[in-house]
């Protein structure tokens, strides 16, 4: 194995997905929706699937398929209030992981350093240290101890947030809503990152996957959008997160030409193009919400709109068995304590005590979820110890079968 892959063996989504198979259990772990897409995003494919367009059987251009780079600036360019150019504004990948690749390989260099708030999605890391820079970490500060807790609670320390900028730090991931804990960024909190951003000459590298995915009253902020912040932010989405289509495997990176370039360069290298018919597929997709855009069916809204419910039941039961529920203002994530649980999870040196846990809930309660170290840096892992993620994307059946094991466990 190369040098430069030292660290990386373990995969929090490999290990508990394979454990969660082993052991049969309710999959509230790894994130994805157990429901169905939207009819017109499935007839979209279907469609292509049967086209007699030879064209869509074969390689498409490489920076993205023109049908759905078009979409993406005829969908997003009024939420930049600005013309998206759709040849060299945007990058289709392979997933939102291959943006956030494509970012770091083809932006950051050996010696600089990266800032990464904790928690954080967890390839940012070894994204980073491949490619040669430094991570520099940051945590969000659980402000509240005392129920309800919300996503709200936690916040950058604006002082210990500006110690971690110097004159080596190229970007700052910023991962809003945040998966794991939901933190939707206020405007304030935005402009404080944004304002460092450009005192220190940094790029933002803005992760967000779950855009649409936003509980009332919560308002999802481009960082992008803000003054002078487009020549510095590349954004990156998922079909997958967007459509409920994650075995799809599209993303994209929006941002300046210049920056897009540099990812273009990393896709034209290593995958060339992504697959034409999920492409097609995906703009057909985007094309239909665009006549929907603002109305309460279109999915952008209707999603959130149905996952509202079941992130209040999953808070609901999990209450039930003494875990406090960390109540998220977006995306499809719910992390909770499980401190006062009353359970010997004895003390293996080498594994964390939420690692113990949530391979205990696995094992003995049938109930799969993630350990929310996971996604914090060795340093912090202990910030988490007591902290488990659910997803709750999910049937209202598994809400259901969920809380049959909850009381049975009561
Ligand atoms: N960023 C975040 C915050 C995620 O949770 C995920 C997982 N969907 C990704 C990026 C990767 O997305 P994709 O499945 O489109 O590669
Ligand atoms: N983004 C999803 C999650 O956080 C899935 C990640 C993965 O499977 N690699 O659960």
């Amino acid at each position: 194995m190369a040098k430069r892959l030292e660290g990386t063996d373990k995969n929090v989504w490999v290990e508990f997905s394979q454990m969660t198979l082993e052991h049969k259990a309710l999959n509230l772990g790894q994130g994805f929706p157990d429901f169905f897409p939207p009819d017109h995003v499935r007839r979209a494919l279907v469609e292509t699937a049967n086209s007699t367009n030879q064209m869509l059987y074969q390689y498409t251009r490489s920076y993205g398929h023109p049908r759905l780079v078009k979409a993406l600036s005829d969908t997003f360019s009024p939420m930049y209030d600005r013309q998206i150019n759709q040849n060299t504004e945007a990058v289709v990948t392979i997933g939102a992981y291959g943006a956030l690749f494509g970012a770091v390989q083809g932006l950051v260099n050996p010696e600089d350093e990266v800032i990464i708030i904790e928690p954080y999605f967890d390839c940012y890391e070894p994204m980073v240290k491949v490619a040669g820079g430094t991570p520099v970490f940051i945590p969000l500060r659980s402000t509240k101890n005392s129920s309800p807790l919300s996503s709200a609670d936690w916040k950058l320390d604006p002082v210990e947030l500006e110690s971690k900028f110097n004159e080596k730090t190229k970007a700052i991931f910023l991962n809003n809503p945040n998966n794991p804990v939901g933190k939707v960024y206020s405007m304030e909190e935005l402009n404080m990152v944004a304002d460092l951003c450009k005192k220190y000459d940094v790029l933002v590298f803005a992760d967000e996957v779950y855009e649409w995915l936003i509980y009332h009253p919560n308002q999802h902020i481009k960082i992008a959008t803000l003054p002078d912040m487009w020549e510095r932010t590349l954004t990156i989405g998922s079909a997958g997160k967007t459509f409920s289509v994650t075995g799809w495997k599209l993303g994209w990176a929006l941002g300046p030409e210049n920056l897009i370039h540099a990812l273009q360069c990393v896709h034209q290298n290593c995958a060339y193009t992504c697959p034409t018919p999920t492409q097609e597929a995906v703009a057909r997709a985007f094309e239909y919400e665009l006549s929907l855009m603002g109305k309460p069916e279109c999915y952008y809204n209707s999603l959130p709109a149905q996952l509202n419910p079941k992130r209040d039941r999953t808070a609901k039961f999990i209450s039930e068995v003494g875990m406090v529920p960390i109540i998220p203002e977006g995306g499809y994530f719910m992390v909770a304590d499980f401190s006062q649980i009353d359970v010997d999870l004895g003390s293996e040196d080498d594994e964390s005590k939420d690692y113990r846990f949530v391979k205990w809930l696995m094992r003995e309660k049938k109930l799969a979820g993630i350990p929310t170290s996971a996604f914090y840096s060795q340093q912090n892992k202990h910030l988490a110890e007591n902290l488990i993620r659910f997803c709750f994307s999910k049937e209202d059946s598994t809400l259901e079968k969920a809380e049959e094991i909850i009381k049975k466990w009561k």
